[in-house]
């Protein structure tokens, strides 16, 4: 038995999904003229509660574009010091939109909003001006947290009052939805901008949609062009998209509860440290004595594939393809490792 715990991006299409791909209605997009992306722009639009969508081929060029909307070469950046444009973009702002990104603290990927205040800069003859600041939700590198709406409406009080924008990177913003059992608008009503990742716990193969105001996708299909992702005959994708938004949300309720299941069962394993705090959707961090390489080995030896992401630290995430045998699995593998 393998129980692939490294990422939820290892699924693979479900059969409504193949099916729905297979017979998707499509046709030229860089025309406009593919059905089933339009249908999947409005529908995911209307999720979010903004007024237009793009269909966007990562989560990364969703983001990347979206800085480069909303920014003009030396300006400042907000974001939080643990984010994923940060860590994981290959300093794209730099290089895409010529931004200098500054990093605000986190807890659980939580910004304190007057961390936030004393950072905005003013343009002038020496300093680049504030023009953006970037949320995650849920955090992926402090475990999946969930974005507190009220945290986050100070930060949209503060970046309006100092004329920035605010973006939110919300690759896994539905899971924060599910476990809250709010609507995504819970958040997304204050914001500039929201992308959220359809290839996550949504299982799909490829894509995330980038959301805000119809001028600002107008400029975001620029961007897109710009960066090489206009595509042709993709409702073939985006008719996958379509299937995940109709079936694959609320499921994730059970991504998370397993999550739970196994983070209790390693916060009673004396060998690994576990914030329980922190589990509040299907991501988990684990501490570990030895090197996170040898833990990670170890697991692997008995069929239960982890990330080591930091010298001591591994991270788990639960999805659909992980059910009840396999939480079990893993959690015996755990217990003899470590
Ligand atoms: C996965 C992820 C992205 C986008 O990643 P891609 O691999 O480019 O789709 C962006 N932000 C967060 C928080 C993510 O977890």
């Amino acid at each position: 038995m393998i129980v692939d715990l490294r990422s939820d991006t290892v699924t693979k299409p479900t059969p409504a999904m193949r099916k729905a791909m297979a017979e998707a209605e499509v046709g030229d997009d860089v025309f406009g003229e593919d059905p089933t992306v339009n249908r999947l722009q409005e529908r995911v639009a209307e999720l979010l509660g903004q007024e237009s969508a793009l269909f966007v081929p990562t989560g990364t060029m969703s983001n990347e574009i979206a800085i480069k909307v909303w920014t003009k070469p030396g300006d400042a950046v907000l974001m939080d010091e643990e984010c994923h444009i940060l860590h994981y973009e290959l300093a794209g702002p730099a290089v895409l939109a010529g931004v200098q990104m500054e990093q605000v603290p986190t807890h659980r990927g939580v910004m304190n909003v007057e961390e936030v205040r004393k950072r905005i800069r003013i343009e002038d003859d020496h300093c680049p001006g504030t023009a953006l600041l970037c949320v995650e939700n849920t955090h992926n590198r402090c475990g999946g947290t969930i974005l507190p709406i009220e945290n986050l409406k100070e930060l949209s009080e503060c970046a309006r009052a100092h004329g920035l924008r605010l973006h939110m990177d919300g690759a896994r913003l539905m899971n924060a939805a599910v476990a809250m059992r709010k609507p995504a608008t819970t958040w997304t009503q204050y914001v500039d901008s929201v992308t959220i990742c359809l290839s996550k716990g949504l299982g799909c193969p490829v894509g995330s949609v980038l959301a805000g105001s119809q001028e600002f996708i107008h400029q975001a299909h620029r961007v897109r062009k710009l960066f090489g992702g206009g595509m042709r005959q993709v409702g073939v994708l985006a008719a996958a998209g379509l299937v995940a938004i109709e079936t694959m949300i609320d499921r994730m309720a059970e991504d998370h509860q397993r999550a739970q299941k196994l983070a209790v069962a390693i916060a009673n394993m004396p060998q690994y440290g576990i914030d329980l705090e922190a589990v509040q959707t299907n991501i988990l961090y684990v501490h570990t004595k030895p090197p996170a390489l040898e833990v990670e080995q170890a697991l692997k030896a008995h069929g239960v594939l982890t990330l080591g992401i930091d010298s001591h630290r591994l991270r788990m995430i639960t999805h659909y393809e992980i059910n009840d045998a396999g939480i079990e699995h893993a959690i015996a593998a755990l217990s003899k490792v470590g």
